[in-house]
């Protein structure tokens, strides 16, 4: 059984090992250049003798002017090779944690954001644009339609600025292209922007982590499933498009709406009558509990022909 949290931190680590071998590689550079070399050498004398005459309570007034004068003869000479002493840091793919996955004993939000592309199998989430949910965003879109864009951009926008204090479950209704996903995706970004964890998986993804959740011996469940209960939000993208297994979707799917408190956005091809048919009543029931959920149908035209 995949570890996923186990995952994410060899990502981590293998990206802090890649930064460390780059600075290293590019200081042992430098130390080929002779005269860089004897300037780094001195650096070092002068550091040691600085300590040793201050731990005698001597005075080291004319060795510090010394030694800030070899500092600077020693980046002069860097910078004749072409090198920054930023070059020379360790260039962390997250700066906050140099990719330890730890602040202050707690998890940086850079180890959610790869466990979470891990469980969704390396998918970009999509609409990273900034500027989606302007409604100038959808003057672009047919006049006939513009209007109730326009209204959902707003009020995608007002989720966003209020979260995490929305309806538990958000549901995006429509036919197959009018921008479910994207908005969604938006809405997504617009979160994580702000700080928030998001978990965005399709449905047919999810579907495989129920299955291994399923299998999984009863030590390692609860690390299958405690991300679905953990992220800020969870996307379910295209509920209905993957397959009922027996067992196994409509049980976890209830079991994970139940035990989820904190939000949940879905978005779905299939209509309320169809969702119940598929899933039963009980989830039904759960998904549109009518003072804690919200269903918005987007009417338009076929975004994706643009
Ligand atoms: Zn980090």
């Amino acid at each position: 059984m995949t570890d996923y949290l186990e995952k994410a931190y060899r990502v981590l680590k293998e990206s802090r090992d890649a930064a460390t071998e780059a600075a290293e590689n590019k200081k042992a550079a430098l130390l080929k250049d002779p005269q860089y070399a004897a300037l780094e050498k001195e650096c070092r004398r002068l550091a040691f003798e600085k300590a040793r005459l201050a731990s005698q309570n001597r005075d080291i007034s004319a060795l510090n002017s010394e030694y800030a004068a070899n500092c600077q003869k020693r980046e002069k000479r860097m910078k004749e090779l072409g090198v920054s002493a930023e070059d020379l840091k360790p260039g962390y793919s997250c700066p906050i944690c140099r990719d330890t996955g730890k602040v202050n004993g707690r998890d940086c939000a850079c180890l959610k954001e790869i466990l979470y592309r891990i469980l969704g199998d390396g998918q970009d989430i999509p609409c990273p644009e900034k500027d989606f949910l302007i409604s100038s965003a959808a003057d672009a879109i047919d006049e006939k339609y513009r209007d109730s864009y326009k209204k959902l951009y707003s009020l995608l926008n007002r989720y966003v600025e209020k979260f995490p204090d929305v309806k538990r479950v958000y549901l995006l209704g429509g036919a197959v292209g009018v921008g479910k996903s994207y908005a969604a995706g938006a809405v997504s970004h617009a979160l994580m922007r702000r700080g928030f964890s998001v978990l965005f998986l399709n449905a047919v993804r999810l579907n495989e982590i129920f299955l291994e959740y399923h299998l999984a011996p009863l030590y390692s469940k609860q690390s299958v499933f405690s991300p679905l209960t953990d992220a800020d939000l969870l996307v379910i993208d295209d509920l209905g498009a993957e397959p009922i297994l027996n067992n196994v979707t409509v049980n976890y799917l209830y079991a994970l709406l139940s035990e989820r408190s904190k939000p949940i956005m879905i978005t779905s091809n299939l209509t309320n009558a169809a969702l119940k048919q598929r899933y039963t009543d009980r989830i039904f029931s759960r998904l549109l509990d009518k003072d804690d959920s919200k269903i918005i149908l987007i009417k338009g035209s076929d975004l994706r022909l643009k």
